[in-house]
């Protein structure tokens, strides 16, 4: 099967999907292919800093997503033991958007999606895998993909990359990615109902211990996601104990939340998460652009992933609304150019942090504590604080690009 659109996107997470909403809203014909054929599936971490909710909330999707649930957290913090070495207080920042927001994916995306579908320009493709690139003149001119029952070749004028960290279209395109080794951990996920058996904090809290760092999130629906450190590869060796130390583990390092544990009662209600950061090289070639993960891959270390995604999205829509006008692909060049730096600012950061959170060096195992209490204490702590609340300030939703009444869909099923 054929179709044609004028933009095409590969992937819909909240890059993918976010951008397709706002071509959409401004008139462009968009197809968006997701290899899932459902939303209903289990995310890494749904932590949405500040900045993403006012993306999200500029594109009108911000209330109708929290309507699906959603949880309020106030504060990020850093503890060992008792001692809360390094707190973020998020009602300290100006309203409205003062909260780390707990949006599970599924409630965010089908938001996105279901306005997204309000225009009859827009198509999506779920259960569909991109597997190549269709090229003539020396350009990318859209995909093909294969799903379970079906091919399509989608001819496009661009061919957006918003398949995340693995990203089979930079990969097609010969778009090399750096790898950052210096994060590599896995990460053992789980979530656990709370039952009226603990008080869970308000908060996003990474959790020192003698061995690598736990994460505690509070989640939706009355639970708590955990994230337990691992050396990268540690896994089968941990495998060969059960359950039983990872239980112990958490026990040790939070004895408030030992009454939860009771309902960890196997390795098989855990996940195993390749934790890792990366950037690709090259991020635009011939017609086509990578976003979000796909261009530069985040550890979950300050919720950052998400904020970013939506912001290259908000950043990308008005050069590909000029690229579209004049013809002339070569302003997309302009997205890398404009967006790397404050990328390897985000990545330099979450490096050293990761680095000071999960080195086995005895002096830094012996100086964590110490530099994570004086951090609060610095010149900069504010600045920092705010950049990884809100991101780029600079990047706002150009609403001035969108069709008039595009807010309902204005070409929507008649
Ligand atoms: C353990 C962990 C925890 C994290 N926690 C947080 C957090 O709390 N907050 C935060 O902001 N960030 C967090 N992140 C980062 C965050 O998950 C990502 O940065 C974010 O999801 C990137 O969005 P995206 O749309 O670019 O990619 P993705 O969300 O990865 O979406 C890509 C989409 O493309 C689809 N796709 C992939 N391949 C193909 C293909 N071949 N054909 C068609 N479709 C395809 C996928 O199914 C998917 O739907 C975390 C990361 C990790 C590893």
């Amino acid at each position: 099967m054929e179709t044609t659109c004028e933009v095409c996107v590969v992937g819909a997470g909240p890059a993918g999907l976010t951008l397709a909403l706002l071509l959409a809203r401004s008139g462009v014909s968009v197809t968006v292919v997701e290899k899932a054929t459902t939303f209903d599936r289990e995310y890494r971490g749904e932590i949405l800093q500040p900045g993403g909710q006012a993306v999200l909330d500029a594109l009108g999707v911000l209330a109708g997503a929290r309507a699906r649930g959603s949880l309020e957290l106030t504060h990020f913090q850093l503890v060992d033991g008792d001692r809360v070495l390094m707190r973020v207080d998020y009602e300290a920042f100006p309203p409205p958007y003062n909260i780390l927001l707990n949006l599970p994916q599924r409630h965010l995306l089908t938001e996105l999606l279901e306005h997204c579908q309000r225009f009859e320009r827009f198509g999506y493709l779920p259960g569909n895998k991109v597997t190549g690139l269709v090229w003539e003149d020396g350009r990318v001119a859209g995909i093909t993909t294969v799903g379970r029952n079906e091919k399509w070749t989608i001819r496009s004028r661009i061919v957006v990359g918003a398949d995340g960290r693995y990203s089979k279209v930079r990969r097609l395109a010969g778009l090399p990615f750096d790898r950052m080794d210096t994060y590599e951990h896995d990460l053992l996920w789980f979530r656990l109902p709370v039952q009226g058996r603990v008080q869970p904090e308000d908060a996003v809290q990474i959790v020192l211990t003698d061995q690598q760092p736990i994460v505690v999130v509070r989640g939706y629906g009355d639970t708590v996601q955990f994230g337990c450190a691992l050396p990268h590869g540690g896994y089968p060796e941990l495998a060969k104990h059960g359950v039983e130390p990872v239980r112990e583990r958490i026990i040790r390092a939070l004895p408030a939340y030992a009454p939860l544990m009771e309902s960890l009662a196997s390795l098989h209600q855990t996940s195993l998460l390749d934790v890792f950061a990366g950037l690709a090289r090259r991020w635009v070639r011939d017609g086509l652009v990578l976003l979000g993960d796909a261009a530069h891959t985040h550890s979950p270390f300050g919720a950052q992933g998400i904020n970013l995604a939506l912001q290259d999205a908000v950043l990308l829509h008005p050069l590909i609304m000029r690229a579209l006008s004049t013809g002339d692909l070569s302003v997309l060049e302009q997205f890398p150019r404009r967006r790397l730096p404050g990328i390897r600012k985000t990545l330099r950061f979450q490096n050293t942090q990761a680095r000071m959170l999960m080195s086995k060096s005895p002096l830094v195992a012996f100086l964590r504590p110490r530099l994570a209490a004086l951090m609060p204490r610095t010149p900069a702590f504010p600045k920092i604080s705010a950049y990884i609340a809100y991101g780029d300030p600079e990047i706002k939703v150009r609403s001035d690009l969108f069709t008039p009444d595009s807010s309902e869909g204005v070409h929507a099923h008649h």
